[in-house]
């Protein structure tokens, strides 16, 4: 068992999933017929091991299909005796995973920004990724019409007119994306995934609730003219 975000659109809740059942697709096992015993392929690098994970949403039942990368500790490598195997990557392949968008409310630039990164993310180049994330948090911060040389400068330089909530996750995101191409610092998926949803709460906060207010405003008034008009 284990917490997880629920990969089907539908449900998509923080939850517990159980695992009903896995295959090891790598490295592939041969028959005992063709080399004498039943073992995986001795050409093949037994150091690694490729698995296929089948869980369910303990929620709403559905199934969920993942790869997982699995790769020996330094220190039992090429033992034959040792099966242990740490995990290095787990990959949803069902339901297939649907890159993230944002609303129609926030402006084309940064929108357009954001899909590529979210694609990216989705087809697992986290470094590009990271990066594409980055990108997204300097068309904010011009957007917001912020100055300065570096996109610290830029953030620091919204400090006031920001709330501090929001100061602070375009930071966050600011250093991931940093890290990413400088450092050559690849992120894991889920670290990724924080930073996407950084982004994603920091426009909505900008863009989106404002676009609401104004929307729920406009009603009002419309409101309050027709009654006006509908008196004698
Ligand atoms: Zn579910």
């Amino acid at each position: 068992m284990r917490e997880a975000i629920c990969p089907h659109p539908e449900c998509a809740r923080g939850v517990t999933m159980t695992r009903n059942s896995h295959v090891i697709v790598h490295p592939r096992y041969v028959d005992v017929g063709t080399v004498g015993r039943g073992g995986y392929d001795p050409t093949a690098d037994l150091n690694e091991r490729i698995s296929q994970e089948i869980w369910s949403c303990d929620y709403c039942k559905r199934t969920t299909a993942e790869l997982v990368w699995w790769e020996k500790p330094e220190e039992l490598r090429d033992k034959d005796d040792a099966d242990m195997f740490a995990m290095v990557k787990r990959r949803t392949i069902y339901p297939e995973p649907t890159p993230r968008t944002l609303q129609p409310e926030i402006p084309e630039r940064i929108r357009s920004l954001f899909d590529e990164a979210a694609r990216t993310e989705s087809a697992g180049a986290v470094r590009l990724a990271g990066a594409g994330y980055r990108a997204v948090v300097e068309e904010i911060c011009k957007d917001q019409g912020a100055t300065g040389r570096t996109l610290y400068d830029k953030i620091t330089n919204l400090d006031g007119r920001l709330s501090p909530d929001v100061i602070d996750a375009l930071h966050e995101a600011r250093m991931v994306g940093n890290d990413s191409l400088h450092d050559g610092l690849a992120y894991s998926q889920d670290e990724l995934a924080d930073v996407a949803e950084l982004v994603t709460e920091v426009v909505t906060i900008l863009y989106v609730h404002p676009a609401q207010r104004a929307a729920m405003a406009a009603a009002r008034a419309a409101r309050r003219a027709a009654s006006k008009a509908a008196q004698p």
